[in-house]
């Protein structure tokens, strides 16, 4: 099987087989505008079933089909990630895309690969998740005042979608994020992949994204002023192996950061 049909009973599945399908970038930029006016619970339907990019759609279903050797007894998602967590979230959190064989496959972002154990593991530590592990779509987990979103919503070879799937999938970021905005306070960009996608999608819905742009690094930060509103952008290098393996990033590092997010966030959590 390439992928689960809309509506057939997987844990948390937004869509149904009724949800209106985007095939191609126009209709993602219709169906993401028309979407918002319905509210998040529609944005997260129709993402999940978008076909827009052909080859994240043949790449993320063959990874379906064919599996990997210690996965081969499960059946994998096989479709864009929504966004998961609060739907009025204090602090947002904004990665690169989907791991094929992780979120790929247990259809909620995050879940099933290193990184996201490393990313669970750190959240739960500084109070932003009910539990240290995130493992499959129903395994119980809760995000507290916290949302998780990916920047590109399919799974990439080599983890890296080209400049046009990332401007097809814009849309939908854009219109999560437009609903998403008068609660969010705070964005941890993981990575500068998610770092500059935050300040494209703010600069999207009408934010005045500083200049020059700010840089990214790990703890940096930066402040987004959107009319009466301000939001605060921490960067923190990416938990993926490349980065956990070296050292690069370490669970203290990583704390840190959420930590501080967690911090500015609380005082309406
Ligand atoms: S990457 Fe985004 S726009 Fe492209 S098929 Fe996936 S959900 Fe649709």
């Amino acid at each position: 099987m390439s992928n689960v049909a809309p509506g057939t009973g997987w844990p948390g599945d937004p869509a149904t087989s009724e949800t209106p399908v985007a095939g191609t970038a126009a209709q993602v930029r219709r169906l993401a505008r028309t979407a918002a006016a319905e509210g998040l619970d529609e944005v997260d339907a129709r993402v999940s079933v978008c076909r827009a990019c052909p080859r994240l759609v043949r790449w993320r279903e063959d990874v379906a089909r064919e599996k990997r050797a210690a996965f081969r007894d499960e059946t994998y998602w096989g479709r864009p990630i929504p966004g998961w967590g609060s739907p009025t979230p204090q602090i947002l959190i904004v990665g690169l895309a989907p791991a094929a064989h992780g979120a790929n496959r247990t259809g909620r972002v995050f879940t099933g690969d290193r990184s996201g154990d490393w990313l669970f593991a750190s959240l739960h530590r500084v109070g932003l998740a009910r539990l240290p592990t995130s493992v499959r779509a129903d395994d119980g987990q809760e995000l507290i005042g916290t949302r998780m979103v990916a920047t590109v919503r399919c799974a990439p070879p080599q983890n890296k979608p080209t400049v046009t799937e990332r401007d097809t999938c814009a849309p939908w970021i854009e219109a999560e994020l437009g609903l998403l905005v008068e609660h969010v306070r705070v964005v941890v960009a993981l990575g500068g992949y998610g770092w500059d996608a935050t300040l494209r999608s703010y600069a999207a819905i009408g934010w005045d994204v500083v200049r020059p742009k700010p840089r990214f690094g790990h703890g940096a930060e930066a402040r987004l002023v959107g009319g009466d509103r301000e939001v605060v952008l921490l960067g923190s290098y990416h938990p993926s192996q490349q980065n956990t393996f070296t050292g690069r990033l370490t669970e203290p590092m990583l704390d840190e950061v959420l930590g501080r997010a967690a911090a500015l966030g609380a005082p309406l959590r």
